[in-house]
């Protein structure tokens, strides 16, 4: 792949910016300057490149995971608060759709106040796959509640709650409790509110929401607030 057609592909800019960024000496592969726009690259993810001196690793898709803080919005155009593509590097952000390929998006939706394990990708067919109610990925929910759990809740989630909505009732796929005041509650399908919506259906409250994993991924504690980081390839595949 052409340097420049590289850059482009990783966001930094039109073809014209990622030429002009390589003529100025500002851009290096695997430790080795280059000058030349149109010099031939091997394209594998993982390579290493640096433009004007920050580093970055090539990955032809983008797989990514976020441990999303309270406050941010999980859409590319915000109504209120700051949109969680703000908590990722401008190229990650900027990196051109085409084809068949969406630009970089959120897989489903945390609430502005959820916190916790967010995928997003560029990738149509694994956003497809992750976020279908089809393909039932598990999703792990903590939840605070406000009042302490009457003795029936867990029984009555498991077996199904309608919402205002649908007719149909909704299930929990798993749901347990450790304290009077928590509850671990694992959805396959992703309505709008879910989870506080089926905590009000058996009358009580969602203090606090984190999504703790999704399928076998899980959020470790390693990964602050905030912080992003790639998917590894085991991880991409282990979520289908
Ligand atoms: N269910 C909710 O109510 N909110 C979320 O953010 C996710 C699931």
């Amino acid at each position: 792949m052409q340097l420049q057609q590289l850059l482009f592909s990783q966001g930094f800019g039109t073809r014209r910016v990622c030429a002009g960024l390589v003529e100025q000496g500002l851009v290096s592969v695997e430790g080795r300057a280059c000058d030349d726009p149109f010099e031939d690259v091997e394209a594998v993810d993982g390579l290493r490149f640096r433009v004007q001196g920050q580093d970055w690793t090539f990955h032809e898709k983008a797989y990514v995971l976020l441990h999303k803080p309270a406050g941010y919005e999980c859409s590319t155009r915000p109504s209120a608060w700051p949109s969680i593509m703000t908590l990722l590097p401008a190229p990650l952000r900027q990196r051109p759709a085409g084809g068949s390929r969406p630009g970089v998006q959120p897989i489903g939706r945390l609430d502005q106040d959820t916190t916790g394990l967010l995928l997003l990708s560029d990738d149509g067919a694994f956003i497809h796959r992750v976020s279908s109610p089809k393909h039932h990925v598990p999703k792990v929910y903590e939840v605070t509640l406000r009042h302490p759990l009457e003795p029936r809740a867990i029984q009555r989630l498991l077996d199904g709650v309608v919402l205002d909505d649908d007719p149909k009732p909704v299930r929990a796929a798993a749901c347990e409790s450790d304290a009077p005041t928590h509850l671990r509650l694992t959805l396959t399908e992703g309505k709008y509110h879910q989870v506080k919506r089926m905590v009000a259906a058996v009358g009580n409250r969602v203090e606090a929401l984190h999504r703790s994993r999704i399928g076998g991924l899980a959020l470790s504690p390693e990964l602050p607030s905030g912080q992003w980081r790639w998917l590894t390839g085991e991880e991409r595949a282990a979520l289908g």
